[in-house]
């Protein structure tokens, strides 16, 4: 599906900046229009694939270019207030020939947690397409201010998108390795596996169709009825066909041969995948009990793809969310592995927010406790014990 992305904040910038090399590599055609928008100067100029043109920076008159500092209160009221200047960036996008927004933001930020749902809110009220939202939660070792503006966001997000789908940056950490430090191959994942999720119907040049193929309306139904999402994914090195056919004769044929001993490895190599994918990381870690829908897109050489694995992998999914309402295709590609890439939407049993929500309302306390006291303390510091020194006016 054609999607036209707005990063909001130094995240949602770097991840839509990372869409746009992943469209070029895998040639997934799924960036229609790229914009950033920030009130950090510098964190518009680190960005490398996004056009300049289409790099807004808000805030100038308030923060001059130097970003909001975590407030996320205040990055919701610049967004606000300069919303005019993104209003400028959109409108230079051919809107009829895109599928959906998508704002993608951090949300323990400033400028995108308090943004991305102000500008969600405006392209609802202007679009008739579907605005979803891409919000990634901080890890928890980013402290008490991050968690609550993540929390404050996620609730403000969740009300103004059709759909959020979420990224915990937290179980994506590498063991001994800080967050900071592995962004550049979180950033990967996010857009491996949010991309093959949206490229799914999207045939480029030179791709093959699929047999039974996942479109966009597909996706657009999994994801409408709102809420949160989550998105699971596992993958299968195989042997690339080169030979021109001869990998596809050896292995009995792929699709059409579906009764062969070969067939049943390809279907029992996609059931396996798919529990892989559901059972395994999650964007966002959840009970899949519950999930209301769910999409499967099976993706790889076409020879290693087939209905029937496709048909079990979607029975497996609807006994285990228990839903009914479970969608499934395939999205043939010219790489050398079988990928099953799972998305759960109207996911509702999810402890990970509600641990969130409990340390957020704990800074909270915490910090309103702080305020509270801080006039008093001032004065313990400052004035002498008897009362003996004179300020000088
Ligand atoms: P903003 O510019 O004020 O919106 O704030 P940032 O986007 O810099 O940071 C918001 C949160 O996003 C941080 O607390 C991190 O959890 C996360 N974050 C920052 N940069 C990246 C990134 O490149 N990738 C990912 N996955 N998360 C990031």
């Amino acid at each position: 599906m054609k999607l036209a992305m707005i990063g909001f904040g130094q995240a949602g910038g770097k991840v839509v900046d990372r869409f746009l090399d992943f469209d070029d590599r895998t040639n997934s055609g799924i960036v229609r229009a790229a914009i950033a928008v920030n009130s950090a100067k510098a964190d518009l100029i680190g960005l490398e694939n996004i056009p300049q043109e289409n790099r807004v920076l808000i805030g100038q008159a308030r923060v001059k270019g130097h970003g909001v500092g975590a407030d996320n209160e205040l990055g919701a009221e610049i967004a606000e207030e300069d919303i005019d200047e993104v209003q400028n960036a959109v409108d230079a996008i051919p809107t009829h020939e895109v599928d959906a927004f998508l704002v993608v933001s951090g949300m323990g930020g400033g400028t995108g947690s308090g943004g991305a749902p102000v500008l969600a809110k405006h392209l609802k009220r202007i679009y008739t397409i579907p605005v979803y939202g891409l919000g990634i939660l901080p890890g928890t070792d980013e402290g008490g201010i991050y968690t609550l503006n993540a929390a404050r966001s996620f609730q403000t997000f969740v009300r103004e998108v059709d759909n959020l789908l979420v990224f915990d940056n937290d179980s994506w950490r590498q063991t001994g390795e800080s967050v900071e430090g592995g962004y550049d191959q979180i950033n990967e994942e996010i857009v491996r596996r949010f991309g093959i999720l949206f490229g799914a119907g999207e045939v480029g040049e030179g791709q093959e169709v699929a047999e039974s193929v996942v479109d966009s309306s597909e996706i657009i139904n999994t994801l409408s009825g709102g809420g949160v999402s989550t998105v699971g994914y596992a993958s299968e090195d195989v042997e690339l066909n080169t030979s021109g056919g001869l990998l596809s004769r050896f292995t009995g044929g792929g699709a059409g041969a579906d009764d062969g001993l070969d067939a049943a490895n390809t279907t029992n190599r996609i059931t396996s995948l798919v529990r892989k994918a559901a059972l395994g990381r999650l964007t966002l870690p959840c009970e899949i009990e519950g999930a209301e829908r769910a999409l499967l897109v099976l993706s790889g050489p076409s020879e290693y793809l087939n209905r029937k694995g496709i048909e079990r992998g979607r029975k497996w999914l609807e006994e285990e969310t228990g839903s009914m309402e479970v969608r499934g295709g395939d999205y043939p590609q010219n790489v050398p592995e079988v990928s099953a890439a799972i998305l759960l939407s109207g996911v509702t049993n999810v402890p990970r927010i509600k641990r969130l929500q409990q340390v957020a309302i704990e800074a909270q306390d915490n910090m309103e406790d702080i305020e509270s006291q801080s006039k008093e303390n001032l004065e313990t510091l400052v004035e002498d014990d008897e009362d003996e020194l004179e300020p000088l006016f």
